[in-house]
């Protein structure tokens, strides 16, 4: 079979040997489309491939109507919104994610970002310590159990709420199960956002969710900006001088955030799942993710089922 990587912007060298490692072993062939400027070197790249190896490069009905062997595409990453689902389906392609694999990353920048929060952004005035503090955890998923992990590290008290994760499997790592979000906001002093964007979660984090905070309470988002709900949080801060918002995904307000000198920050690009690691790890894993289809039809990261 013969498997392409396709990035604008290209894999590390070190994953893309990675992955060329995993595709030869299992006996496939790997081709190689990086830095392409055009759609058109895309559409002529896909036209002979069974398996496609993608980033953040777009897959959508033309790129699928021009890729007439193609069986499966996998994002290397945990957003596919860049492939269109209805298409792939249509064109009887599996299209799948790798998820999980950026997880340790996003949970570190979660440290990263909270140790500066409480230090006051390094102003040269006395800050704050994490041991001992309330850690809220909303959403125990693959990025939220990471970040149980390290605040267990630092040596904070950890809770966590999850819609759909069993109070069992949360208290088996170590960490007190709450009965609802609003549960954990009101328990902790810090709550990290580790929930998708659903039609349930969409704007669910403004006024009167974050209010529940106690004094001197912390917002952390490196989930997805569609969850909060930003007029209602720019209210709230302006009500509460002594919450703080730190997030990795710039919201659309952010002038207006920017206000709250002393109390937000934003990354200014996404960084969470920006590590060498990570990206190697997702590489790897769409490559074992194809192998797994050929050798056994395995789809369990299929997203357009
Ligand atoms: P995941 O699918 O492993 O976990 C998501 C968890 O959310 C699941 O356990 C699910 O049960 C839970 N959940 C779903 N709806 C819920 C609700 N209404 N209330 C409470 N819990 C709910 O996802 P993940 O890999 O842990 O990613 C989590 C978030 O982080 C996603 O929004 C993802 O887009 C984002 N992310 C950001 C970066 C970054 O660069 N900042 C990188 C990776 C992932």
């Amino acid at each position: 079979m013969k498997v392409l990587v396709a990035t604008e912007k290209p894999f590390a060298a070190a994953a893309v040997e990675g992955i060329r490692k995993e595709v030869e072993n299992a006996g496939h062939e790997l081709l190689l489309l990086e830095k392409y400027t055009e759609k058109a070197q895309l559409l002529e790249a896909v036209k002979d491939v069974e398996a496609l190896i993608i980033r953040s490069d777009k897959v959508d009905a033309e790129v699928l109507d021009a890729a007439k062997k193609l069986q499966i595409v996998v994002r290397a990453g945990a957003g596919y919104d860049n492939i269109d689902l209805e298409a792939a389906t249509a064109h009887h392609v599996v299209a799948e994610n790798t998820p999980g694999q950026n997880s340790n990353a996003v949970a570190e920048l979660v440290f990263g970002l909270l140790v500066y929060a409480v230090r006051n952004f390094y102003n040269g005035k006395a800050g704050t310590e994490l041991m001992g503090k309330k850690l809220g955890i909303l959403a125990f998923g693959n990025v939220g159990r990471n970040v149980a992990r390290v605040g267990k590290g630092f040596g904070m008290e950890v809770y966590a709420y999850d819609a759909f994760c069993p109070a069992g499997v949360i208290e088996q790592a170590g960490v007190h199960a709450v009965k609802s979000g609003d549960e954990l906001f009101r328990t902790c002093d810090v709550v990290s956002l580790h929930i998708p964007a659903t039609p349930e979660t969409r704007g669910s984090i403004g006024y009167d969710t974050v209010g529940q905070l106690k004094k001197g309470g912390i917002l952390i988002n490196t989930a997805r900006k569609e969850v909060i709900d930003e007029p209602g949080l720019i209210k709230l801060m302006g009500e509460r001088t002594d919450l703080k918002f730190i997030t990795d995904i710039k919201p659309d307000a952010d002038a207006e955030f920017a206000k709250f000198e002393g109390r937000y920050f934003s990354t200014p690009k996404k960084m969470g799942a920006q590590t060498a690691e990570a990206n190697t790890n997702a590489g790897i894993a769409a490559a074992r993710q194809i192998n797994a289809f050929f050798k056994d039809g395995c789809t369990k990261f299929q997203v357009n089922k």
